[in-house]
């Protein structure tokens, strides 16, 4: 499994999201602290965000750890509203640039944790990847974000090996699936951190219970139980 993490708030650094906390995804790049599937996520790292209604990517099929330009750069970068992922490629999944979250359909940025059975899903040329993850953020682009519970839910039950931890922003929302693996929230003072795992031993960090929807906006955080069954 990946790790993922998602920023909806006032502008922060990328930096301060990714590279700068003690556990954050540079570290959880070689020591994951609650990966439950795969050691370590050397097979990539991407960063997106939203710089006014633009969404800029970074992405490499190289560790997160190593990338000195990144960590050179990182605190440049501004947004108020960031997905960034490292990635342990499933096995049989290329290690390439377009294999690596966060995915976009030009509005929406997307990554997953897990795995899924390719050949439960529609064959369709607009996939940037033959990756599980690249195919799945298609068909959930294609079946538009507000139904992103219940493709889960299908698709978890279609398929009962799946993991389908999914986290997605558009700027003013962040959505995240928990089926499977892991999730935290954390609710500071200028915005919320979702990411698979706590990025540093706050105690106002929460757990996401498993089969579960949640939802960021500028109102708050909301949580959903999804149907189907795992
Ligand atoms: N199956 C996806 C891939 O191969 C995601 C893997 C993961 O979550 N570790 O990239």
């Amino acid at each position: 499994m990946c790790r993922h993490l998602g920023w909806l708030g006032r502008d922060v650094t990328v930096s301060s999201l990714v590279l700068d906390p003690p556990y954050g995804l540079r570290t959880q790049s070689y020591a994951p602290r609650r990966q439950k599937h795969g050691l370590l996520n050397a097979d990539g790292w991407g960063v997106g965000f939203f710089d006014g209604d633009e969404i800029r990517r970074w992405r490499s099929a190289a560790p997160l750890w190593g990338d000195v330009s990144f960590t050179s750069v990182a605190p440049a970068l501004r947004s108020h509203c960031v997905l960034a992922a490292v990635r342990s490629a499933t096995v049989g999944m290329p290690i390439e640039v377009s294999a690596t979250a966060p995915f976009t359909d030009g509005r929406w940025l997307l990554s997953h944790n897990g795995i899924v059975d390719r050949r439960i899903m529609p064959v369709t040329s607009s996939a940037e990847s033959i990756c599980d993850s690249a195919i799945l953020a298609d068909l959930i682009f294609a079946r538009g974000l507000d139904a992103l519970g219940d493709v889960i839910a299908e698709l978890g039950t279609a398929d009962p090996h799946a993991r389908l931890n999914i986290l997605a922003g558009n700027g003013s929302r962040l959505l995240a699936t928990t089926w499977g693996d892991t999730l935290s929230v954390l609710r500071r003072e200028d915005g919320v951190v979702v990411a698979s795992e706590p990025y540093d031993d706050d105690p106002d960090w929460e757990d996401v219970p498993d089969c579960h929807l949640v939802e960021v906006t500028a109102d708050g955080v909301t949580l959903t139980a999804l149907g189907g069954k795992r």
